[in-house]
């Protein structure tokens, strides 16, 4: 299905240019998806290992999602959260079942699950008796989002530059560093110490073993609570349901996003009762988050999360790619490290990314760059094997090519 000519994709990019903040700099223009494939306005097909940003993980326009929010926008679309909201029951118990964590609230998107986390985790803080705790301590490399709270924890100094002062109180340490974080702890102004299990945009870096243990003792010793951000690593993407499962380490708060609605822009912070208690009513809102249709949204995609083993495929299909990166990559003079957990790959180059995105985007694979040398592959967990051995070839052509 051809959308446009090539005449009517170059006006479509000078208007884009005319029109648009120019926060984003892109080069094809996408109108159609569907699994692992989407179609750009020429009709080119493209294997799609970016997936929305590690966001459309039961693959694009999955019929059950698409019928779900179909069926929603035409019985109550949004009522305000002055209501109780029945999705949102079924959402956060189907949450709560899979994790650590008692009670749930909904946001628009995984910045705001962050905010919710930091305040939740000062107000706790401040109600317990500790109103000195409201230190933030964050990793270095990190990343959380860009509303201020989230780009002040987020330790890329990138992001910070230009836009400060920052939110204040919040320090950084070394990510995997244990000592460091242990020194932080001991200076007693900690309310929350923040981390993703697996560094995203910071590379795609695990957390080394015995570091988030090591977190989580030395926070319950200083009183701080710990909070992980799986927005990008959580629901099935690193072969489990949530990424710390892989430790046996639980956190206090969780925040989530990107996959949770399956395309449908929803985050969340998952936490026990015993703090969420603190959140009394007119404490903390949202107008849209958690309303009908993005409720629809989240318990088709938590639905298929289970019925289709998402987290297990991921693990499998992880395994298998892993061998055939490994196999096609390694010793590329051009290739530094491999590195991941299920479907989430970070092939950090000894150059620049970005070259080689964009020449896997000539040949009809999307993936993308991150931390400036790393290529990142977070495809939907519902591709093949097929796809899988596709993308690799294509990257091997790509990565030994004598530009890369
Ligand atoms: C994407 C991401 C965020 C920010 O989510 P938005 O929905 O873009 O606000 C926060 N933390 C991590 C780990 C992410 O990958």
């Amino acid at each position: 299905m051809t959308i446009a000519s090539q005449s009517l994709t170059a006006e479509l990019f000078a208007a884009a240019k005319e029109y648009l903040v120019p926060t984003y700099a892109p080069s094809i223009a996408l109108v159609r998806g569907e699994g692992a494939r989407v179609w750009d306005t020429e009709g080119r097909e493209y294997l799609d290992f970016l997936a929305g940003i590690a966001v459309c993980s039961a693959g694009h326009c999955h019929p059950k999602i698409v019928e779900a929010i179909r069926r929603q926008a035409g019985i109550l679309m949004h009522c305000s959260n002055v209501y109780l909201i029945p999705g949102q029951v079924e959402a956060a118990r189907r949450l709560t079942r899979l994790c650590f964590g008692e009670q749930v609230f909904f946001t628009n998107s995984g910045a705001e699950a962050i905010e919710g986390a930091f305040k939740l985790a000062r107000r706790f803080q401040w109600k317990s008796g500790h109103p000195e705790r409201t230190a933030l301590v964050a990793a270095q490399n990190s990343f959380h989002g860009r509303t201020y709270g989230a780009i002040t924890a987020t330790g890329t100094p990138k992001y910070h530059e230009g836009f400060g002062p920052m939110l204040p109180n919040v320090r950084h340490v070394p990510f995997n560093d244990l000592a460091a974080w242990e020194a932080e702890l001991a200076k007693g102004d900690v309310a929350a110490c923040v981390v993703e299990p697996v560094q995203g945009e910071g590379g795609i870096r695990p957390a080394a073993e015995g570091f988030l243990r090591g977190l989580r003792d030395a926070c319950d010793r200083a009183g701080a609570l710990l909070i992980f951000d799986e927005i990008q690593c959580g629901l099935g993407r690193t072969g489990k349901d949530f990424a710390h499962q892989h430790w046996g380490v639980t956190p206090d708060i969780m925040t989530l996003a990107k996959a949770l609605g399956g395309g449908f822009p929803v985050g969340a912070f998952v936490t026990k009762k015993r703090i969420a208690e603190v959140l009394t009513p007119g404490l903390h809102a949202t107008t849209f988050g958690g309303n009908p249709l993005a409720m629809a949204a989240v318990n088709a995609f938590l639905e298929l999360l289970e019925e289709e083993r998402l987290s297990e495929r991921a693990a499998d299909l992880g395994m298998t790619l892993r061998g055939m990166l490994r196999e096609a990559l390694d010793g590329l003079p051009a290739v530094k490290e491999i590195r991941g957990l299920g479907l989430m790959f970070g092939i950090e180059l000894t150059g620049p990314a970005k070259p080689v995105q964009l020449a896997c985007q000539e040949r009809g694979l999307l993936v993308s760059s991150t931390a400036e040398t790393v290529v990142r592959l977070v495809p939907p967990l519902v591709i093949d094997e097929r796809d899988c051995a596709r993308a690799v070839t294509i990257l091997k052509e790509v990565i030994a090519a004598p530009a890369a």
